[in-house]
């Protein structure tokens, strides 16, 4: 059988334990998994962490999944995909808010790549409701996000509020 690939992509501003999970997760089924940090992104706004930053955080949070590896990438999702010769493009949902958004991206991506195909994994129950943008709250009001978050992570986010 061919190697398996698929490409996680996100912001991951930074990246929260509910990544590391699906990413695990992920692994667990795939024979190879490349996490794609978006270099520049559109629907958010400005990010706290460089792409070097984040793709370092992440690189340490999956230290232990020996197949998989990050990579950045300022292209189209589906782009990047055919580039690491993915087969699928693995994207967590957490409530339904993700659904929508998630429904419209997979129509525009079936479209332009309709060989690759678009796999959901379900957040795990402890991480249905966690969220970069969320942590990233938190810590900036001076909330314990140790939890939350890689330990490199929750070290740099309190730097980060107390500046
Ligand atoms: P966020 O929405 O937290 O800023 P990203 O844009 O970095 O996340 O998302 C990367 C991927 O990880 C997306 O598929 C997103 O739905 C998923 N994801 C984010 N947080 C979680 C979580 N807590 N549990 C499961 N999947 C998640």
């Amino acid at each position: 059988m061919p190697e398996r690939i698929a490409v996680c992509p996100g912001s991951y501003d930074p990246v929260t334990n509910g990544h590391v999970d699906i990413i695990g997760r992920t692994a667990n089924v795939f024979d190879t998994v490349v996490v794609g940090v978006v270099g520049q992104a559109i629907r958010k706004s400005k990010a706290m962490f460089s792409p070097e930053e984040r793709k370092a955080f992440l690189e340490e949070a999956i230290a232990g999944v020996p197949n998989a590896r990050v990579e950045i990438f300022t292209n189209l999702v589906v782009d990047f995909a055919r580039e690491q010769n993915a087969t699928a493009i693995v994207k967590g949902l957490r409530a339904i808010s993700d659904f929508e958004y998630e429904f419209e991206m997979n129509q525009l991506n079936r479209k332009l790549a309709p060989e690759i195909e678009s796999v959901y994994v379900i957040a795990s129950p402890n991480y249905s409701f966690l969220s970069s943008t969320g942590v990233k709250e938190m810590a900036t009001f001076g909330g314990d996000v140790s939890d939350l978050v890689p330990a490199a992570v929750a070290t740099a986010l309190s730097e980060r509020a107390r500046r």
